[in-house]
């Protein structure tokens, strides 16, 4: 069977982590999100962390070496050669072309883009309800997808917190980085001919149904993409 080397991508709040996990648990493969590689670090309060700090709470991008440096490391770990989800890279076209470097004639050649599409007023009001939980990563919305529990997350019990960076300043900020930086890298891989758009402004269910639909049409075509 096809390996499924994959990425995510979607401005913030078009749903890249709740689709994240799904397909992580459904198609058991390496889920590698920059950024809670990032808020780890940050956590930890590890050298890394501090560098990425101000760059994240601005709303910009870290630097592409220090982000290219970790994303490399990740990549070379044993879990991610059965099949890996990149979330959240590549963001810039320097990443990306590093990244393709890395990988082509590989096995961990890239074989699957899946893209979320999602009005712009929508993705607002997403972000501004999201809330994450501080042990298990779960994501929720305390309109569309509220925890039982006020505060409390659903399945492991941890703290829902709001990210720092989910407000409207740095949110702005965040979508102009995706329209300047990250909109390119889209034009690339569409280019390629690696591209599976998905509307992600639908409900869950939806857009859950039509990225494994996307996912299962890759793994059982035999020719490559
Ligand atoms: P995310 O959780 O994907 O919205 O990322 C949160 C923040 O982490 C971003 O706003 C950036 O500051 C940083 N970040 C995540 N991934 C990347 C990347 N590939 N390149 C640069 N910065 C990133």
């Amino acid at each position: 069977m096809k390996k499924l080397n994959m990425l995510i991508m979607g401005p913030a709040g078009s749903g890249k982590g709740t689709m994240s996990e799904l397909i992580e648990k459904k198609y058991n493969i390496a889920h590698i999100s920059t950024g809670d590689m990032f808020r780890n670090e940050l956590k930890n309060n590890t050298e890394l962390g501090q560098k990425a700090s101000s760059y994240m709470k601005a709303g910009l991008l870290v630097p592409d070496e220090v982000t290219i440096a970790m994303v490399v490391k990740r990549l070379n770990q044993d879990d991610c050669n059965d099949g890996y989800l990149l979330d959240g890279f590549p963001r810039s076209l320097v990443q990306a072309d590093v990244y393709d470097a890395k990988v082509i004639g590989t096995p961990k050649d890239l074989g699957l883009v899946i893209n979320l599409t999602v009005d712009e007023e929508l993705l607002i009001s997403r972000i501004e309800n999201r809330r994450i939980c501080r042990s298990c990563g779960a994501v929720y919305n305390v309109v569309t997808l509220p925890s039982k529990v006020e505060g409390v997350c659903d399945i492991c019990g941890g703290e829902l917190y709001q990210r720092a960076d989910d407000n409207r300043e740095s949110l702005k900020q965040r979508m102009a980085s995706y329209y300047e930086e990250t909109a390119p890298v889209l034009e690339h891989y569409r280019r390629l001919g690696l591209i599976r758009d998905v509307n992600a402004s639908q409900s869950i269910e939806e857009v859950w149904a039509d990225v494994q639909k996307a996912i299962d049409e890759f793994l059982n075509n035999e020719e490559v993409l």
